[in-house]
């Protein structure tokens, strides 16, 4: 298991950039190099025992750890001042571990009725694998503090929710969770490491999908799950006797690692590592300019009268402008919008010259999807209601284009109604 070694207080980009030269370097690579092999011979077949035993470290096989995946999970532990990080080949994998691992029939899980679609649809499997499911308005932490039950095992929530940019309420979820000692899970993939640190709110577990703005780039998949050293797991009853014999601090990793990733198999492969290892160097790059642009053109449409709402937490009159304000660097790089009736949400999006219809975020393209139609349909039109997402949201993932160059796209396809 890699663990983030001690290093000086270099900023965020700095620590990303050198962080495969902290350890030992081979043959003076500057990127940690791609190791394909599947197996690792040991010249001593007591020290092959010994590291099947735990009484030494070192790696086994492919699917449990590789030295090209360590190195990425090391960094993205820096990025999110955690302790250790279990990299996955998805996001959803990284997600479907921690339940995986963790929950058992009986248990009980509060999380957002705000959520990625396809964490909605796992939640709906989970449900029906005997853990119960309670869905809340995590905007206010009192919803969550009403649903808590002994068997509460578990809080998960996103940071700013896709695609109506609810932000749930971090600091007292936080709070709440801490003082009744549950584990608190935050999906940091909306804000990333460089926007938020789930840490700061006390999470004890925080997910991210490399495959968006970390990697960046749109090619290539991958997911994280970092233990924040936060949680006290010799408290967490479902740690098996095995992973107990592990210090504290490592045996919700440990089962994480042995009972989702090893026994389930959703690898992250060494090439995809490397890739997402080159794409996070520039992360903080792209955001700057991607929230700079995201919020100029949240603006923008807010302030034309063919436009019925702009949802983005760098306006002032989102509901929680003032906590983004206060815990997030900058408000992202997705907001979503709905056009008044007259105007056909089909056409506008055919008009646009630059941005892509596709579904993904935080690339480097500017993206753009009509919600309900697409990544929402499958919920149905009364999830979709709950959720707030009206039949003409459009969603808009913006990205590194010239600014002056996006607003005229997004400005010239409402003018041409
Ligand atoms: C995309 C996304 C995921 C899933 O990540 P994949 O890498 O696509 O599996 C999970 N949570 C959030 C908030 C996401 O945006």
């Amino acid at each position: 298991m890699s663990t983030t070694s001690q290093s000086p207080k270099y900023g965020f980009t700095t620590t990303i950039l050198h962080s495969d030269r902290q350890k030992e370097i081979e043959h003076g690579s500057v990127h940690k190099p791609i190791h394909t092999s599947v197996m690792y011979g040991y010249g001593d077949a007591r020290d092959l025992a010994a590291v099947f035993q735990n009484k030494q470290s070192g790696y086994r096989y492919g699917r449990q750890g590789n030295p090209t995946v360590s190195a990425l999970e090391e960094k993205i532990s820096k990025m999110e001042g955690g302790l250790a990080t279990i990299a996955f080949a998805t996001g959803m994998a990284a997600i479907g571990a921690v339940f995986q691992a963790l929950l058992r029939q009986g248990d009980h899980l509060v999380s957002s009725s705000f959520l990625f679609g396809n964490t909605n649809s796992l939640w709906q499997t989970v449900a029906g694998q005997g853990v119960d499911v309670s869905l809340v308005d995590a905007t206010d932490a009192s919803h969550v503090a009403a649903a808590l039950t002994p068997a509460t095992r578990m809080v998960f929530v996103e940071t700013i929710a896709n695609p109506r940019t609810q932000i749930a309420d971090l600091k007292k979820i936080g709070e709440l969770c801490r003082e009744k000692g549950i584990l608190f899970v935050v999906d940091n993939t909306m804000t990333s490491p460089y926007l938020f640190q789930p840490k700061v709110v006390h999470a004890g577990l925080v997910i991210n999908s490399l495959t968006k703005s970390i990697a960046g780039h749109g090619n290539v998949l991958g997911g994280a799950l970092t233990d924040t050293g936060l949680f006290d797991w010799s408290a967490f009853p479902n740690i098996a006797a095995n992973f107990r014999k592990q210090p504290a601090k490592m045996q919700g990793l440990a089962q994480i690692r042995a009972k989702a990733l090893r026994d389930f198999g959703a690898s992250l492969s060494p090439e995809a590592a490397h890739q997402v290892a080159v794409g996070a160097e520039t992360i903080a790059l792209r955001m700057d300019r991607e929230c700079a642009n995201a919020l100029a053109l949240a603006k923008m449409l807010a302030a034309d009268p063919r436009v019925a709402a702009v949802h983005y937490p760098g306006l002032p009159d989102h509901p929680q402008h003032v906590l983004a304000t206060e815990l997030f660097t900058a408000y992202g790089a997705l907001f979503s919008f709905e056009l008044k009736p007259e105007i056909d949400c089909f056409d506008y999006l055919n008009r646009l010259k630059l941005a892509i219809n596709a579904t993904h975020l935080g690339d480097t393209r500017t993206l753009v999807i009509p919600v309900a139609h697409t990544i929402f349909f499958e919920m149905g039109a009364e999830r979709r209601a709950e959720m707030g997402i009206a039949d003409s949201l459009i969603r808009v993932s913006v990205g590194i284009e010239d600014t002056q160059d996006l607003l005229a796209d997004f400005a010239n396809a409402l003018a041409s109604e």
